[in-house]
């Protein structure tokens, strides 16, 4: 005989799946939690039923596992869906340990994130994830890391066990931890007891949230950046496309208020540039009349762009800082951020994209479509050390070497090698010795774990005369912005092996594409 897991959904009967209905009418036994015994019991009068309270799970699989192994057709009720945060899985491990297990077979059901979210309106209609904030079986500095992870990766949040009378602050713990990520402006939402007595749903804000009392009848949405709140609705626009009319309706409904405040700088688009894509951008936006913000980091950004008579158009010169970014976005409120920064200014993007995310602010990155004759020659990228070395035999000068001693034997197609190579690889025997073989020793070896400080760097720098930095393209976990800034301040030009990855990002394009729909 069969043991039937089967998700009942979040509660009333309509909310069953036909397939549950069907399965629990041929059952001759039904065991569960003593709470969705209840609500079956009025519906199938006839069957032997079996609860047990909260926290006797493993013997109420048991029990259910039994009587379908003496060949009673049984089911084992989880509300939503069995397999989620149910006990789908327990019962699979359990039966693994019995001699003659019976057939399992789990029957889906509408879990609390989908019901919960047709209440609030499509919160999850883009990317989410769901992590339950309960402790019992799950380790509470998992738990945090989780959190953090998925409110960096900007997704949408979905919380299931968000509080219990042991637990009464989780909540407020989990909003502080997201709150390092997202705007306190972020639009969330709750929805409680769904489909039983006492339902109710409710948009709120995160700041709101956090003071928010949820109990454990409640499943909590905190929204991404792109998440919208329409009327008494949460919505996660899905892809661009939909962003970009939700974005004509935020910026339609922002002209009206512009009207009536004039002196406000409502529905800017706001470009970070500096390179041909930018410039393109922004004079797309002038032939269209589109109120246009541009941050460009140098002068020499500055003048690839046209004459700035225009009132509407505003040109700033100057590096931000991440914060400041977040601040001229908070008070501007663009209705989109355009980042065609260099693809090399990667630290420029992550600042760009946290600043978006924590002020709420729809960002798309430009990828780099045109050639970079105008972009500053600070860095030269090369598609793989081999031609960053022919490059370098071509010109004098000392070179400091961080791609690794793996790639070494490449830099000996350099006739002065060993003159000129300055290598820093990492503390171990076989590689020293590796490097020690090609005739790279003395000064022009170190060997000591990164990553390095933008100073020691420097020091480098200056103790070997160095002309030329050859880096990977690595990030900001391998040292790189040390390194970039470092070749920045003291003149080196800095030779970057690009990733084989492709860029990321909408092409130029699509970007105008968006702009078009700002009309
Ligand atoms: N298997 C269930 C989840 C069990 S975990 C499912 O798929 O839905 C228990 C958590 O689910 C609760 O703390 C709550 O966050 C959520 N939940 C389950 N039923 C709910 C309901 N009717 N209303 C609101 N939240 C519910």
């Amino acid at each position: 005989m069969c043991l039937y897991l089967v998700g009942i959904g979040p509660g009333k009967p309509e909310g069953m799946t036909a397939e549950a209905e069907a399965v629990l009418e041929k059952c001759e036994i039904i065991a569960g939690y003593t709470v969705y015994i209840g609500l079956l019991q009025e519906r199938f009068p006839e069957k032997q039923y079996y609860s047990t309270p909260m926290k006797q799970e493993t013997e109420r699989c048991r029990w259910a596992l039994c009587q379908a192994a003496d060949g009673k057709e049984t089911a084992l009720v989880c509300s939503g869906d069995a397999g989620i945060y149910g006990l789908a899985g327990l019962v699979f491990q359990l039966s693994g340990e019995m001699e003659k297990p019976p057939e399992i077979r789990v029957i889906p059901g509408v879990t609390a994130a989908s019901s919960g979210g047709a209440l609030l309106g499509a919160p999850l209609g883009h990317d989410f994830a769901v992590i339950s904030l309960s402790d019992l079986l799950t380790d509470p500095a998992v738990i945090e890391d989780r959190l953090r992870f998925a409110a960096r990766g900007d997704m949408v949040i979905c919380l299931y066990n968000p509080s219990s009378k042991k637990r009464a602050d989780y909540l407020k713990a989990a909003c502080d931890i997201i709150l390092a990520y997202r705007s306190p402006e972020t639009v969330c939402g709750y929805a409680k007891n769904i489909g039983r007595e006492g339902e109710a749903a409710g948009v709120l804000s995160l700041r709101e949230l956090r003071e928010f009392q949820a109990d454990m009848f409640t499943t909590v949405y905190i929204g991404s950046s792109s998440t919208l709140r329409i009327g008494e609705r949460m919505v996660t626009p899905r892809g661009y496309r939909t962003v970009q009319s939700c974005l004509r309706e935020n910026r339609a409904g922002k002209r009206r208020q512009t009207e009536e405040n004039t002196a406000s700088a409502f529905g800017r688009v706001m470009i970070f540039g500096g390179t041909t894509e930018g410039r393109l951008l922004y004079e797309h936006c002038r032939e269209q009349g589109i109120p246009v913000s541009v941050y460009v980091a140098t002068d020499y950004g500055c003048r690839i762009l046209e004459s700035r008579e225009n009132q509407e158009q505003q040109i700033h010169t100057g590096r931000l800082t991440r914060q400041e970014m977040e601040e001229i976005m908070r008070r501007e409120r663009p209705v989109a951020v355009l980042d065609a920064t260099h693809p090399f200014a990667l630290e420029v993007t992550e600042h760009i994209r946290a600043a978006c995310t924590a002020a709420g602010i729809p960002c798309h990155r430009i990828r780099r479509t045109l050639p970079e004759q105008d972009s500053m020659p600070e860095a030269l990228c090369f598609d793989s050390i081999k031609e960053a070395v022919s490059f370098l035999q071509n010109r004098e000068g000392n070179i400091l070497v961080t791609t690794g001693s793996k790639d070494l034997p490449f830099y000996t197609a350099l006739p002065d090698y060993r003159e000129r190579l300055y290598v820093r690889v990492l503390p171990d025997a076989k590689t020293i010795a590796a490097c020690v073989e090609l005739g790279i020793t003395g000064r022009h070896l170190s060997a000591m774990q990164g990553p390095f400080s933008e100073e020691m760097n420097i020091g480098y720098i200056r103790e070997f005369d160095i002309q030329w930095m050859v880096t990977k393209q690595s990030g900001a976990a391998g040292g790189f912005y040390e390194k970039q800034n470092a070749a920045r301040r003291t003149g080196v030009t800095l030779l970057v092996i690009k990733k084989n990855q492709k860029e990321t990002g909408i092409s130029l394009e699509e970007a105008m594409e968006i702009l078009e729909e700002l009309k």
